[in-house]
């Protein structure tokens, strides 16, 4: 629900201009976070009808860089999400809404998802067809289907005991739904760096997804369904650790999703107990890494790290920790790349000039390696640097300590 309070906060300033990249690629007020503002106000008050804001709502990437900036102290993330759910419900067809709807059940179920793209390699499909670009009103397709990595990690135990005698906390590891099928490998150096800076990691079976591609295409009913299931899963224990950039801030948000309801209350204490795994690690003690590779890194910030969560110094205050580890500032490091969940399905245009920005940025530093800590920026920004010819690697920081520090379990 959008709250016309919310939405006075406004001043009409514009300091928010330039950290928008819709605004930077188009120039347009109407796809800047002050016009969006704008747009959901005079739909609000019924000047205007909501599907005359529909395209510029759903041209927002969502990257939360406009409430970063905002001296006003405008909630962007509340508004956006209000805006998109009263976009869902009343300026698209039951047919749209049937087919958006599928996408993000198909991409959120580990199981479909892997069966998607194992059937899409045997059939040799190396993009997202355009069939379903079309269905989904997105006119081009230009995401790179990923590979399954050859061999999947999973946990052969359900409680990696920490490498001290007296635990410093138990923290359960959220699996997630694409980080699992593509990502296993930063999930096993997150359980490697965790249990040797002294945490018991726990890794409840029940989990699944974390709600964050529903709340942020306008779902919250579907959101909340996922979520009450990680509010069971993760009863037991002090800290939910996140390693991806998107749930992390969903997660936190939990009290939000469930205000006015009966779970309110449990959502806000589980809400208060998600931590992303650079705030878990830059809190405890770690031993000096035993190798000493000379790497030159630069580090993404993924917006639902850094605009969603204030993450920003702990990633880079644990890659500086690494003898011979040059760490080299990218142009824009804090500005979207252009993947937002499922964005770059949907806009197609946008995202690609997002993404080009990112590259050129990268190059520019001559880094071999990009730190991403969010599985959408690593698969498209790989894409790109792909795409570019450019010979740089995109890891999460997870894996660039856990081999540094001989820390995979
Ligand atoms: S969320 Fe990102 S794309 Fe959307 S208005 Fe704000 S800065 Fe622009
Ligand atoms: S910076 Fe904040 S107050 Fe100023 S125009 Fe942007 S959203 Fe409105």
């Amino acid at each position: 629900m959008l709250d016309q309070r919310d939405l006075q906060k406004c001043i009409h300033c514009g300091l928010c201009l330039q950290a928008c990249p819709t605004y930077v690629s188009t120039g347009q007020e109407v796809e800047s976070p002050r016009g969006r503002i704008y747009l959901m106000r005079q739909a609000v008050e019924g000047r205007i009808q909501w599907a005359q804001a529909r395209v510029h709502i759903d041209a927002c990437m969502g990257c939360l860089g406009c409430q970063t900036a905002c001296p006003s102290g405008v909630p962007y993330a509340t508004l956006i999400e209000g805006a998109r759910a009263a976009v869902e419900q009343r300026a698209r067809t039951p047919f749209q809404r049937f087919v958006r709807q599928q996408a993000i059940a198909r991409f959120t179920n580990p199981t479909q998802l892997r069966l998607m793209l194992r059937m899409a390699g045997a059939l040799g499909i190396r993009r997202t067809p355009r069939w379903m670009a079309r269905l989904l009103g997105a006119g081009e397709s230009v995401v790179r289907l990923p590979h399954l990595p050859q061999q999947a990690w999973r946990p052969t135990q359900s409680v990696y005991p920490a490498r001290t005698a007296q635990p410093r906390a138990r923290v359960g590891l959220l699996l997630g739904c694409a980080m699992q099928v593509l990502f296993g490998r930063v999930h096993r150096a997150t359980v490697g760096m965790l249990t040797l800076a002294g945490y018991e990691v726990h890794i409840p079976r029940a989990q699944g997804c974390c709600g964050a591609l529903w709340v942020h295409n306008g779902y919250p009913q579907q959101a909340r369904r996922n979520a009450q299931r990680l509010l069971k899963a993760f009863r037991e224990v002090d800290y939910i650790a996140v390693n991806a950039a998107g749930c992390g801030s969903t997660m936190k948000e939990y009290g939000l999703l469930f205000r006015e309801t009966p779970l309110h209350a449990a959502a806000e204490q589980f809400a208060q107990r998600v931590r992303d795994v650079h705030e878990l690690l830059a809190d405890a003690e770690l031993p000096d890494p035993p190798r000493e590779d000379s790497l030159t890194i630069t580090y993404h910030d993924a917006c639902h790290l850094v605009h969603g969560q204030g993450i920003r110094e702990q990633p880079r205050a644990l890659l500086r920790r690494l003898p011979n580890l040059k760490l080299v500032e990218m142009d824009g490091a804090e500005m979207c790349c252009g993947s937002a969940g499922i964005y770059n399905l949907l806009q197609p245009r946008l995202a690609r000039d997002a993404l080009q920005r990112k590259v050129r940025a990268i190059q520019q530093t001559g880094a071999t390696i990009v730190a991403s800590a969010n599985p959408g920026c690593t698969l498209w920004i790989q894409q790109g640097l792909q795409e570019a010819g450019a010979p740089v690697e995109v890891l999460h920081p997870m894996e660039i300590l856990a081999k540094a520090y001989d820390a995979m379990p």
